[in-house]
């Protein structure tokens, strides 16, 4: 069964007691909620622990935004899936368009950090999309084909029934701009139709696919309609409780 899905990347926001903070507001918002939309929550890594323990009292996933391509051993800085899964975490953002921009990462490097997160039964939100400049060039298909062919395509069916993608035009991201639905969806089916045919009818029907692009409480809900988005992967809009919790409402 298709998860919808709303996840909160915070990016490099917030201070300890302001984690808190938002922490507790989703929390307490969550003892009423009856719903069927899983809430997660990607704050950055030094906040892990502290929400992993709302996670345990609540119905609240907590995710990573990032994770090391290494098992273990002399790398500085880096922090493991191992060590994500030992405190609560159960999802993690791979190859966003920030880190493959400032930090160099490549879709070889992504595909590696997969499949390590996936040994530990972590669950990679993996992210793609194209730039302005591949779109207006009318090259936005074939830039997601290339990202999913090398950072997914090494999987096995059941490890790919572990993967949420997420749609994330470069274009739309922090920029006030989304896509349109009509254009989320046409990349949307176009998402499932090339994982379909590499993973099959199952693997592709059950896949979550989120749009993560300047969705926020006045837009999610057209977003949301259309037949193929399954949630949003949400930035700026996340750092707030009211806004968070009003797109999650507009399934
Ligand atoms: C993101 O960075 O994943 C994102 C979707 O950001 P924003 O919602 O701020 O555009």
């Amino acid at each position: 069964m298709r998860q919808k899905i709303v996840a909160g990347n915070w990016k490099m926001n917030k201070n300890f007691s302001e984690a808190e903070e938002l922490l507790d507001a989703i929390a307490e918002r969550l003892e009423q909620y009856k719903g069927d939309v899983q809430l997660i929550v990607c704050p950055p890594s030094v906040y892990l622990e502290l929400a992993s323990d709302y996670g345990e009292e609540y119905p609240l996933f907590v995710g990573a935004q990032n994770v090391s391509q290494f098992v273990k051993g002399a790398y500085t800085g880096e922090i493991s899936a191992a060590m994500l899964t030992s405190m609560g975490v159960t999802h993690c953002i791979v190859g966003h368009s920030e880190r493959r921009k400032y930090f160099g990462e490549t879709d070889a490097m992504i595909a590696e950090k997969i499949k390590s997160l996936l040994s530990f039964e972590l669950t990679p939100i993996y992210c793609c999309g194209e730039t302005l400049e591949e779109r207006n060039q009318n090259r936005h298909r074939e830039v997601v084909a290339g990202q999913l062919s090398e950072a997914l395509f090494h999987l096995t069916e059941e490890e790919m029934g572990e993967v949420i993608i997420a749609y994330e035009p470069v274009w739309a991201i922090g920029t006030g701009v989304n896509a349109t639905p009509q254009q989320a969806q046409e990349m949307h089916d176009f998402i499932r139709r090339f994982i379909l045919d590499k993973f099959g009818n199952e693997v592709a029907n059950n896949l979550s696919i989120l749009y993560g692009g300047s969705c926020n409480a006045q837009n999610a809900k057209e977003l949301f309609s259309m037949p193929d988005v399954d949630g949003g992967l949400i930035g700026g809009a996340s750092l707030t409780v009211e806004e968070f919790l009003a797109i999650r409402d507009s399934f």
